[in-house]
């Protein structure tokens, strides 16, 4: 069993199973967004950080024409309580892009793990995500089939936002790191060009343009 680089999650070595060759080392991953984020982590972090931000602004209302439903006495003469059916169709419309544009992501990985006949995180996202987003757009469009009107469009928007800024936090911590490394090798020994370039190639050129910033500062010892 090979260890995805970027995920950490155990990944079988098999012919047919995703993997990247750098410098005759084979690397293994989970899925291509893994790939993806090791072989092009500048390019994954700008689309990753601009997909947060449409998810959370589209969150917010959702959450907001959520509350009064939820907390109606409590939240009375706060927010304005619009009929249930008219925000049940404004979530649908806001909740839409979330999970099939912003979540696509998911998806992906889940084919991928089906593809390797194995589950993997994305799977458990996009079936937990999609079974709330389905019977909530059901209720919406055919209110009088069910016996209970409620929509979970807020608990499928408040996963895929939560998680991809658990992403984003994670990868920039995870770079951070590096660059804190690698600016502590650099300063250590003169031979930080050295390290840098025994690196995947992508990644330290990623690496090094943000380097150059850290070592200006002189905050590690010669
Ligand atoms: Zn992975």
């Amino acid at each position: 069993m090979a260890t995805d680089p970027v995920c950490g999650m155990f990944v079988e070595e098999k012919p047919d199973s995703i993997q990247h060759i750098v410098d005759g080392r084979k690397y293994y991953f989970c899925s291509t967004q893994c790939l993806n984020e090791f072989t092009e982590p500048e390019r994954e972090l700008r689309k990753l950080k601009k997909h947060v931000a449409i998810s959370i602004a589209l969150t917010i209302p959702i959450v907001i024409l959520t509350l009064p439903h939820m907390f109606p006495s409590q939240l009375e003469g706060l927010i304005p309580l619009l009929p249930m059916e008219t925000s049940n169709y404004v979530m649908l419309v806001l909740a839409t892009p979330i999970q099939f544009w912003i979540g696509w992501r998911f998806y992906k990985g889940m084919w991928d793990g089906i593809k390797a006949r194995a589950s993997n995180m994305d799977t458990l996202i996009a079936l937990g995500t999609t079974a709330a987003y389905v019977y909530s757009a059901a209720v919406t469009i055919a209110p009088g089939y069910f016996p209970f009107a409620s929509v979970y469009f807020e608990t499928a928007a408040i996963i895929i936002t939560l998680i991809l800024l658990g992403r984003l936090l994670s990868m920039e911590h995870l770079q951070l790191m590096s660059l804190q490394s690698l600016a502590r090798a650099s300063l250590w020994t003169s031979q930080g060009e050295a390290k840098l370039s025994a690196l995947q190639s992508t990644r330290a050129d990623f690496l090094q343009s943000e380097l150059l910033k850290w070592v200006k500062i002189p905050c590690y010892p010669r």
